[in-house]
């Protein structure tokens, strides 16, 4: 009898999840399973920031995906996905195309610029490795130029994060500890460098708990970060941006701008023709795309609606985790016409958000966490996820240990 073939797109937390628990389910007699990712690497997105800044190499943030995978059960495949056909149930990758009976789509995020002008011209984002490995040498680079000017254009020296969300705080938080380095290495003035952080909300990191907040604005603005709240990124240029708080509008000069303020799904869901909202499929319980029996999406690319809030999860690692074992279970039913599917329900555990290696708040089980004791939760965290995705010899060769 023919084996089904399973495909799954995408190496990152929901892909790798979904493949590595769906190698031990199924027995090689049981069914294909094809791996399909853009690098011959799995990388920690959740780290990027920390790539991106310069406090942490992009080797220590990436590992080979046949170190992950079980590749007498698992036929790994290098190449880019360039669409979706699945009327056809075909995938066409760059180099060849791939039929299948189940498919899961793990394709993850990418920048949201909401049409904002000149953002996809004039500004970096961390959407993986190599943009984050752009952003470190751009700044090391333009530090570098500083003191080779006659006349000292300190616009070399300004960094601008659009965003204060998670994503924003935890890259200042970095860059707040990568600047001294810089300005030693570089023989920069500390005072010539601005690290400006502007929010458009009235607060940064909008819905999170206010006194933590607080906590994580004191600390940062105590390193020298400078926050513009109520503030919103209305223009990119080739100088730096302009930006709008009530009816006053500024521009601020900066050769580096980084865009931390949105995301959304690949545009291969909207490609493919899926019915979506940004990007992001608005999946059943069990994690399928509307009408379609045989392909699952997790991750970013998927959409939930929280019951409790009436608004949709945030789109975090934690849940693309999640969903990648409940699918790779959902996929072993239909694969084996048996047992029942699961219905996808995520279980929370709370939220940490680092503030450079040394210091972070959170809430995890209820409890609010910041400092040095939110600083190990959030290393335990990172921990925690390489040991589900590659057991605890992935911790001890990528682990992070330096916890005090
Ligand atoms: P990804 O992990 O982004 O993986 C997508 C994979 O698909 C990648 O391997 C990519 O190479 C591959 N791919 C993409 N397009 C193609 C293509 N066309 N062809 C082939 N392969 C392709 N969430 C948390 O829960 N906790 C955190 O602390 C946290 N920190 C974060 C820090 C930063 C700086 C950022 C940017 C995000 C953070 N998040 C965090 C959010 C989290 O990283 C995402 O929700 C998560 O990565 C989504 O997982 P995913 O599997 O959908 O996508
Ligand atoms: P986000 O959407 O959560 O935050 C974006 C921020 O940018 C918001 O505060 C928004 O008000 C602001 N913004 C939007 N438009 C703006 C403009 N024109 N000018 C200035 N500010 C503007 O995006 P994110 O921070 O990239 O996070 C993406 C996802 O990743 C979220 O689900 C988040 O929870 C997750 N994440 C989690 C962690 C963590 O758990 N430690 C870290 C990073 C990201």
């Amino acid at each position: 009898m023919r084996k089904p073939k399973v495909v799954v797109l995408g190496a990152g937390y929901g892909g790798i999840m979904t493949t590595v628990n769906l190698q031990k389910k199924l027995g090689v007699s049981e069914a294909d399973i094809t791996l399909v990712n853009k690098n011959d690497y799995h990388y920690e997105t959740t780290w990027l920031h920390e790539v991106s800044a310069g406090t942490l190499h992009h080797d220590r943030s990436r590992v080979p995906v046949k170190n992950l995978i079980n590749t007498s059960k698992v036929n790994f495949v290098q190449d880019t996905v360039v669409d979706v056909k699945t009327e056809e149930k075909r995938v066409i990758l760059e180099n060849s195309e791939l039929e299948y009976d189940y498919l899961v789509v793990a394709l993850g995020y990418e920048s949201e610029t909401f049409g904002i002008k000149g953002l996809k011209e004039h500004a970096f984002s961390i959407a993986n490795i190599n943009s984050a490995r752009l952003i470190r040498e751009h700044i090391d680079y333009v530090f570098a130029t500083y003191n080779n000017e006659v006349e000292k254009r300190d616009e070399l020296l300004t960094i601008v994060v659009g965003g204060a969300g998670f994503t924003g705080i935890e890259l200042v938080g970095e860059l707040a500890n990568r600047v001294p380095q810089l300005c030693k290495e570089f023989d920069i003035p500390r005072e010539k460098v601005r690290v400006i952080c502007v929010e458009a909300a009235p607060t940064a990191l909008p819905g999170f708990d206010p006194e933590l907040v607080e906590y994580a604005v004191t600390q940062l603005e105590r390193k020298g970060v400078e926050f513009k709240i109520g503030t919103a990124i209305k223009e990119a240029t080739e100088e730096g941006i302009i930006v709008a708080k009530d009816d006053q509008v500024e521009e601020i000069k900066a050769a580096t701008v980084i865009w931390a303020a949105g995301v959304r799904g690949s545009y291969l869901i909207e490609k493919a023709g899926f019915e979506n909202m940004r990007g992001r499929v608005k999946v059943d319980p069990q994690l399928r795309a509307p009408g379609l029996d045989n392909v699952f999406i997790v991750g970013d690319c998927s959409l939930m609606i929280n019951p409790e809030t009436e608004r949709p999860y945030p789109p975090t690692a934690q849940i693309a985790m999640q969903q990648g074992e409940t699918c790779a279970h959902n996929l072993a039913v239909l694969v084996r016409g048996q047992g029942e599917m699961q219905e996808f329900k995520p279980d929370l555990k709370g939220t940490v958000c680092s503030l450079g290696h040394d210091d972070a708040i959170g809430v995890v089980f209820g409890r609010k966490l910041f400092g040095s004791s939110a600083s190990f939760m959030k290393k335990v965290v990172d921990n925690r996820a390489l040991y589900l995705q590659g057991g605890a010899g992935l911790v001890m060769k990528k682990g992070k240990f330096n916890f005090f």
